[in-house]
């Protein structure tokens, strides 16, 4: 089968990539292992909302126009939503489609599934950047008799083990999770790395509103000082619940959460923490009341419009004097482990050399250079601070897609 361009995944960002690709007139076909939203159908917990409110959920051809701009979408909402936005796009689909391998050819590229061998000349792997949870290498000294499972595996307090539960790892999602295992009635242990602190709403706004209207969503891959660390850096500690509560380290511990610092080890049946918890603590809310600086040196610089409270700073996050450096599963109750620790994007059916050797595809903003014709969507900040959200996907395919046709144009020109 011949076409010009290959889309895999049906997610929302290889859809955004279709409406670009359509506008552009570029002939391609867009090749889903699963359905359309596949991930949100197959490798979310059953409670889960969307963290970013539903304004936010901005798509090429797409807005929301619902009476709730403000809500947060559950996930059977979210999956309708990218539903509704498939049939909008209509682009040309083949779900239940795996792609096995994609690898160079004469003139571009050969990408295989079982039905059939697509022969293009661009590829965009728009496959999600949370494909395989990432366990640190202590998991594999859990003691015998405790349940572990990952983010993707969790589905409610109901399917869980009797007994306690230990959540490794503070960012939206481990924060998520252990507010609602504790709000059913069980008792969580939180084991905390370095982590983004964040507040649902600031100043009587949405801290959502105040990235999207300061520009901060919007910053450039080719602008950040850091790049390697943007890009590796967890999410913020929110949750898109009706009440706006906060989920960082204070609200749970109001719950009666227990945090430890980082687990570092696991010997002889006990669980050994990093002694670092304090001094995470005091970075995070340092870094919070940095964002919040900025934000109130633009709100005062810029005319907001509605009534804006006076700024103020959160209570710093409480600690204890002496949190704990080990515990003993057996005797402290803890039947699970839920290991929230980030993921990383599954390429193993990639065979072209554009990976490093942690698996991650070389590219430049998306641009995989190595493999002329190549480009990746969705990943972390692979074009802008908001690349992996839902909202960023747009402008990074426009962009990419643009690039696509410059290159298809220059390869003609070579040709003639
Ligand atoms: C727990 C969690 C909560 C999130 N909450 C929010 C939020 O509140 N707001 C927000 O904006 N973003 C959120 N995100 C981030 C982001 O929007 C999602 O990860 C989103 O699913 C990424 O979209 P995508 O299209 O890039 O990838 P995906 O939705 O993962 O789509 C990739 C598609 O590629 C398919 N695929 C993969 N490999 C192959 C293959 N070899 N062959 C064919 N098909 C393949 C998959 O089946 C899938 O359908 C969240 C992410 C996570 C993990």
């Amino acid at each position: 089968m011949r076409t010009t361009a290959v889309v895999v995944g049906a997610g929302h960002a290889g859809l955004a990539m279709s409406w670009w690709l359509a506008a552009r007139s570029i002939d391609h076909v867009v090749l889903e292992r699963g359905e359309v939203a596949n991930t949100w159908r197959t490798e979310r917990w059953a409670s889960l909302t969307l963290l970013t409110p539903n304004w936010q959920s901005r798509l090429p051809g797409f807005g929301y126009e619902g009476g709730d701009p403000d809500g947060f979408r559950t996930l059977p909402e979210t999956i309708a939503f990218i539903e509704r936005y498939a049939k909008t796009v209509s682009p040309p689909l083949r779900t239940h489609c795996p792609v096995t391998s994609v690898r160079r050819s004469a003139d571009g590229y050969e990408v295989v599934t079982a039905q059939a061998t697509w022969h293009c000349k661009a590829v965009v792997l728009a496959t999600g950047a949370f494909n395989v949870a990432q366990l640190p290498a202590v998991a594999a000294a859990l003691p015998p008799g405790i349940a572990q499972l990952t983010t993707v595996q969790y589905r409610s307090p109901a399917s869980l083990e009797k007994g306690g539960v230990m959540v490794v790892g503070a960012a939206a999602s481990g924060v998520q999770i252990a507010d609602e295992i504790q709000r059913s009635g069980g008792s969580v242990t939180l084991a905390v790395g370095e982590h983004v602190r964040a507040c649902r709403t600031y100043r009587g706004r949405d801290l959502q509103w105040w990235m999207d209207a300061t520009g901060l969503n919007d910053e450039r891959y080719d602008q950040v000082e850091n790049l390697r660390r943007a890009r590796s850096l967890a999410s913020f500690q929110l949750a898109g619940y009706a009440d706006r509560r906060d989920v960082d380290l204070n609200a749970l511990t109001s719950l009666g959460v227990k945090l430890t610092g980082r687990l570092a080890g696991i010997q002889n049946g006990k669980a050994q923490f990093s002694g670092s918890l304090r001094n995470l603590c005091e970075l995070a809310d340092l870094k919070l009341n940095r964002l919040l600086n900025v934000i109130d040196e633009w709100a005062a610089e810029h005319r907001v419009r509605g009534a804006v409270d006076p700024p103020h700073r959160p209570e710093p996050t409480r600690v204890d004097a002496s949190p704990p450096l080990g515990l003993d599963f057996g005797r402290s109750g803890i039947r699970t482990i839920i290991w929230a620790t980030g993921f990383r994007p599954d390429y193993s059916w990639l065979d072209l050399p554009v990976l490093d050797y942690k698996g991650n595809i070389r590219h430049d903003g998306g641009v995989v250079t190595e493999a002329p014709g190549l480009y990746v969507l969705g990943l972390p900040f692979l074009r802008r601070r908001k690349s992996s959200l839902i909202d960023g996907a747009g402008e990074d395919a426009r962009d990419l897609s643009a690039h696509l046709v410059a290159y298809l144009g220059a390869q003609s020109t070579a040709i003639d």
